[in-house]
């Protein structure tokens, strides 16, 4: 999240002769100027180019033509009004690496901008650079999207580009870049896989990459690489082109485009899904971003007294209900889908976009490919849009096929995230089970009591950690005294295994399987490399830890039952069995088909003593999973050591 902004609002939003007296802000906006061509933008060939830039409330609107991406003086060309308030120019001439922005006459001041449907910019985005189409393809560049059948058959692993590599023992050469975490053959400390191998190693089928659009100047300034500096990215400069730090050269336009293409060839070549981590819901600064500039008023959301709605902390919200904004957020979730390949899309403050813009995008991507995931944070946040019209949690029922990041089973497992010295279920705090069976089950309406906010396992993405908040590891340590100092990985490995094989779609932070630690630091997002990077060393200590989560990882991929299609599904296969205080157990039944165990029983213990639990008449069981835990195992009867989970099976 970037730092909030203190600007002097801006009060010009043109004259309103221009619109026929009509204001931006009115809803009848929409309806006059809604422009629904696929031609907005600069779309070069060999002879011309053709610019059409959509700004209703400008008295002129002109494109400046730069020969480089600081030249001074631009060539000036005058654009003709079109319709539905769009401008056009066609410019004969080849205009490949060209750099250009718009000016836009707003009453009587002109206001430079970037196209906000640039698809290129030079250096730190502040001009669209002109790029013929297909020439930012790497060599091999094949159109494979690794095949999912479901989502609820996805594990995905949340990754920042930077962090990936740039410790000094990653083996990377491009350390910090999108080229690095491309590598393979990579190897770290005592030999260990890293970067990518690392990553597949583990089995997961999907990488999130925290921001990877041009994200703004002011968090890193891709003049000044040389120098220490650092951001997660959540604040959105140009959202059609990617950020230009990790790049090998972000002073070439092309580069950056055909670097982020040969990352996800890399993983694709893996059989590995990338997903993209979008912010639309707000932009780093409502007052200079190109919106504003461009059509003052519209593309973001205000109060009754004409101040930027906050929903976001960022200080602005984007008003993604008005019709040009649902539209470019569309076009530009598909432009990534079919130009990058992006094979899923996380959105951040979804709770804060409309629901109508949210099932229209899913729409389109089923139509392109429905195994394209699309899940975002659904946090109910105050904004100025009516409630019942956000995309939250709350609503999920009115959003089919698109998750939700369950708090649910985050607090239930490590403790609530706002207060710091708060545990969970893993470290034995009490009063968690209940909390812990809303999450087994993927936050479905199982029982009266058992209920979340889902109405489908594909809607709720299970997490323990992610970037934000203090991860698993440095929870567990905040919540708990020394006398638990022997017990923690234990706990951590617990946490995880719920994550594993509870119903839904589950999420790992990257470094989770080797217990990665921030030093204590809540909230990273601008905090130095030595907090955020992926330690290659504590990775390499942490070998059997990596394995225990690759087994996890293998048991669920390996077991449907882990994996159940709908809600009815859940309620007819999964029993809750009983079991002592601080320890959830439940049976997945009659699973029918192929080699698997007809019958699983599960049981996550937190107590630090052994406990006995009585297995459900079934037949013979036998230990799948959690093995050295299990002191002995006689007919109906079981005990076993904690803290841990133990998988039963029955063939
Ligand atoms: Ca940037």
């Amino acid at each position: 999240m970037s730092v909030q902004k203190d600007r002097q609002m801006t009060t010009n939003y043109g004259d309103p002769v221009i619109t026929g007296g009509l204001e931006v802000f009115d809803p009848k906006f929409d309806d006059i100027y809604f422009y629904d061509g696929d031609d907005l933008g600069a779309r070069c060939s060999e002879d011309r180019t053709l610019f059409r830039l959509w700004a209703p409330t400008a008295g002129e609107a002109w494109v400046n033509l730069y020969e480089s991406w600081n030249a001074e003086q631009p060539d000036k060309r005058r654009m003709r009004r079109d319709v539905k308030g769009t401008w056009v120019l066609e410019a004969e001439g080849n205009f490949e690496g060209i750099y250009y922005t718009y000016s836009v006459k707003i009453g009587e001041e002109m206001h430079e901008a970037a196209d906000p449907y640039a698809r290129a910019v030079g250096v730190n985005g502040d001009r669209g650079c002109i790029l013929a189409p297909g020439s930012t393809d790497p060599q091999r560049w094949t159109e494979d999207r690794p095949a999912l059948a479901s989502p609820l058959d996805a594990v995905i692993y949340e990754i920042h580009v930077r962090d990936a590599t740039i410790h000094p023992a990653s083996g990377a050469v491009h350390k910090g870049k999108y080229l690095g975490l491309a590598e393979s053959g990579t190897t770290g400390p005592g030999g260990i896989p890293t970067g990518l191998d690392h990553i597949a190693g583990l089995g997961v089928t999907h990488v999130q990459l925290l921001p990877v659009y041009d994200y703004a100047t002011e968090s890193v300034d891709e003049t000044r690489l040389d120098e220490p500096q650092y951001n997660w990215g959540y604040d959105p400069k140009n959202y059609n082109v990617p950020e230009g730090s990790y790049a090998t050269n972000p002073y070439d336009p092309a580069a950056r485009i055909r670097e982020l293409k040969e990352l996800i060839q890399a993983f694709h070549d893996k059989g590995i899904g990338v997903v993209m981590d979008v912010v639309y819901n707000h932009v780093y600064d409502g007052h200079l971003i190109h919106f504003t500039r461009l059509v003052p008023g519209y593309y973001l959301r205000y109060t009754a007294d004409r101040r930027f709605s906050n929903g976001s902390g960022c200080g602005n919200d984007v008003a993604s209900e008005r019709r040009m904004v649902s539209k470019f957020i569309i076009d530009s979730v598909l432009y990534w889908a079919e130009e990058f390949h992006f094979d899923g899309f996380r959105f951040d403050l979804m709770g804060l976009l409309d629901i109508d813009t949210m099932n229209e995008l899913r729409r389109r991507l089923d139509e392109l490919d429905p195994a394209i995931m699309l899940y975002g944070e659904g946090w109910n946040i105050p904004t100025e849009l009516d409630p019942k019209r956000q995309a939250a949690m709350v609503n999920a029922k009115m959003l089919p096929g698109i998750g939700h990041f369950s708090d649910v089973i985050r607090n239930a497992v490590k403790g609530d995230v706002f207060d710091p010295k708060a545990g969970g279920f893993i470290t034995a705090d009490a009063g968690y089970e209940n909390e812990i069976r809303k999450g087994i089950v993927g936050g479905i309406r199982y029982d009266a009591e058992i209920r979340a906010f889902a109405q489908e396992p594909v809607q709720s993405v299970n997490y323990a950690e992610c970037h934000d908040n203090y991860t698993m590891w440095d929870k567990i340590v905040l919540a708990t005294g020394s006398d638990a100092a022997l017990l923690r990985r234990a706990m951590h490995r617990l946490g995880s295994a719920i994550i594993m094989t509870s119903q839904g779609i589950p999420f790992l932070h990257a470094g989770q399987e080797f217990m990665r630690t921030k030093d204590g630091v809540e909230n990273s997002y601008n905090a130095d490399d030595l907090t955020n990077r992926l330690d290659w060393d504590r990775c390499n200590v942490h070998q059997e830890d990596v394995a225990y989560m690759r087994e996890l990882i293998a048991l669920r991929r390996q077991h449907p039952a882990f994996r159940l299609r709908t809600a009815e599904l859940i309620r007819k296969h999964l029993h809750f069995e009983h079991s002592p205080y601080h320890s959830v157990a439940y049976s997945l039944r009659d699973h029918a088909g192929g080699d698997e165990d007809r019958h699983l029983y599960i049981i996550y213990n937190s107590n630090r003593e052994p406990v006995q639990v009585s297995l459900p008449d079934l037949g013979e069981w036998e230990v799948r999973f959690g093995e050295p835990l299990v002191r002995s195992l006689k007919e109906r009867t079981m005990e076993i050591d904690g803290i841990g989970m133990v998988v039963l099976g029955i063939r």
